[in-house]
């Protein structure tokens, strides 16, 4: 594939020169071509826009616009005042080293975003205590804002932009404003200004344009998808892997080569916000390898991967055994022929995981107990994160009540928008019940497996390495038999208080030793607490854990089995 994109999206990544030359400098040995930086206010913080300040330049640059503008800027919000200069200056450095490995730097956000004096400016924006997006100013705006941005940073190659996420500050998709403008204005043709006003400023300064698809639902989907589709074609149209967000186990994203001429870029995420952040390791070479050949026989020209999350600062893929996913998606993207034995090959080399005085033979054979070792998790993962392909975690956490978690999978996270067979499967039936749990006790035996396999180790391995891979290892078996428990106190409380009387006395059983086991689980997890690194101590967090309990404690009261003799 031609574009090979790694995007950051943690502040403390971005924000940090020293994480840049490390990850440019992986980059270039890994073979990816293109560096996205991912903050959803991101241009805010190189734009003031100067313009609306009152502050004109016509030959553009940030200090001529700071010249004119110095006082206004100081007066409207002081703290803002140098932010646009110092972070400006910043980027291009990034650029400038990017070019040197010959790697094109990408920013990528969310729109609307605008900074609190624009409301001052222009008070007809807010209607009835909402900010109106349908006004036509905000085109006006957004088109200035990237001229300026366009006009200041001659060395960026583009943006990447989502509009009509919920997560920006202004859209129509999630506006509350209901003035006969809104009322009117369609969404896609919401998203079609709006996109418009950047392609205008891209094209004037030969800027590359990247759209994404970002939305919730199905409908949602069509409308963004429909707007993208009828967009100037030379925008290029950026979609997730699986509809909806990185779910491994949803099925292939059905817009991945249904959106007309527009060349195309899929999306994935290689720490795994809803798969364990690498403290539940998921190495997904095999499930890269599926969705990359379908995406190649869409005519998909690039991937973007993202290797952290901005909900999660001081954290990486690279800090964690799905490293392996970073140079997977990169070489396999370079080409689709690249065995696992070469991206095994090259992340050890990095990570120093086989032993250094090793021959050509021993040092295969290592290799292949690291890859068998490391390939077995995802299995175990998926069924800890996942119920039958249903998500079952709040972003990696354990969910906090019955509730919750169902919320999460039927609702928030739906497969079964997506795929109808999944309709029924969390439903509160005594099979479904059975099912769910086996699938987690078969996640518990295979990861106690796992562990034993790996105190047993393998004579190529470097010794800190394997040390290391112990102590992951066994902080994910804690994980996963956390999940064990929760889920057959959360499925066990659901299936009672539909049942009643009539309910299996076994399960009953079941989710009361549950409950006691997560008072159990709480207490050994204040005890090493202390002893836990970080984040897999967010993930092991007492407090969550006594929190689900309780809400499973209260669920059974209300069921009518609160009387434990
Ligand atoms: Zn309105």
């Amino acid at each position: 594939m031609e574009f090979r994109a790694l995007e950051l999206n943690s502040s403390s990544s971005i924000w940090n020169p020293e994480r840049i030359i490390e990850t440019l400098d992986l980059m270039s040995r890994v073979g990816y071509n293109v560096l996205v930086l991912h903050e959803v206010p991101v241009m805010e913080e190189l734009v003031w826009p100067a313009k609306f300040f009152g502050a004109i330049a016509e030959e553009g640059g940030v200090h001529r616009r700071y010249r004119e503008g110095y006082k206004a800027f100081y007066k409207y919000n002081p703290r803002r005042r140098p932010t646009p200069y110092h972070n400006l200056d910043y980027m291009r450095w990034i650029a400038r080293r990017a070019r040197e490995r010959n790697i094109d730097l990408y920013l990528n956000n969310k729109e609307l975003y605008f900074p609190d004096a624009i409301l001052e400016f222009h008070p007809e924006l807010v209607k009835n205590g909402c900010v109106c997006p349908s006004e036509p100013f905000w085109v006006e705006f957004t088109e200035t804002k990237y001229d300026e941005l366009f006009t200041d940073f001659p060395e960026l190659t583009g943006t990447v932009t989502a509009p009509g996420s919920g997560e920006s500050r202004l859209a129509i998709s999630s506006s509350r404003c209901t003035c006969e403008l809104c009322a009117t204005q369609s969404a896609q043709e919401w998203y079609t200004n709006i996109i418009s006003a950047m392609h205008r400023a891209a094209t004037r300064h030969q800027k590359k344009l990247v759209v994404r698809d970002f939305v919730f639902d199905h409908s949602a989907q069509n409308d963004l998808a429909d707007a993208m589709v009828a967009l100037d074609e030379d925008i290029t149209i950026c979609l997730k892997n699986t509809p909806h967000d990185y779910y491994p186990t949803f099925p292939d994203n059905a817009r991945i080569g249904d959106v007309g001429a527009h060349a195309e870029w899929v999306e994935f995420d290689a720490l795994g916000q809803y798969f364990g952040w690498g403290i539940a390791p998921a190495i997904m070479t095999a499930d890269l390898r599926n969705r990359l050949a379908f995406a190649r026989s869409k005519g998909v020209t690039g991937i973007l991967v993202r290797i952290d999350w901005e909900g999660l600062q001081g954290h990486s893929a690279l800090r964690s055994m799905n490293a392996l996913n970073v140079y997977a998606s990169a070489m396999l993207a370079c080409d689709q022929q690249t065995t696992n034995r070469q991206i095994y090959e090259l992340w050890s080399s990095d990570y120093s995981a086989v032993r250094g005085d090793l021959g050509p033979v021993a040092r295969q054979e290592a290799l292949q107990w690291i890859e068998d070792t490391l390939e077995a998790a995802w299995p175990i993962t998926s069924r800890t994160l996942f119920a039958r392909d249903c998500v079952f975690s709040d972003s990696s956490y354990i969910p906090v009540s019955v509730e919750h978690a169902f919320w999460l999978g039927e609702e928030k996270n739906s497969l079964r928008d997506w795929d109808a067979s999944k309709w029924e499967v969390l439903s509160p039936t005594l099979d479904n019940v059975q099912i769910a749990l086996e699938e987690k006790r078969v996640a518990r035996t295979l990861v106690a497996e796992l562990r034993e396999r790996v105190e047993v180790g393998h004579t190529g391995l470097n010794p800190a390495w394997h040390g290391d891979l112990l102590r992951r290892i066994r902080t994910f078996e804690r994980y996963v038999q956390l999940y064990e428990v929760v889920a057959t106190a959360v499925f066990g409380a659901r299936y009672l208080l539909a049942t009643g009387v009539e309910a299996d006395p076994a399960v009953l059983t079941a989710t009361r030793n549950s409950v006691a086991r997560l008072a159990e689980l709480a207490q050994e997890l204040r005890a090493t607490e202390s002893t836990e690194p970080y984040p897999s101590v967010l993930l092991l967090n007492p407090q969550r854990v006594d929190v689900v309990r309780e809400d499973v404690e209260a669920n059974l009261v209300k069921a009518g089995f609160g009387d434990q003799s």
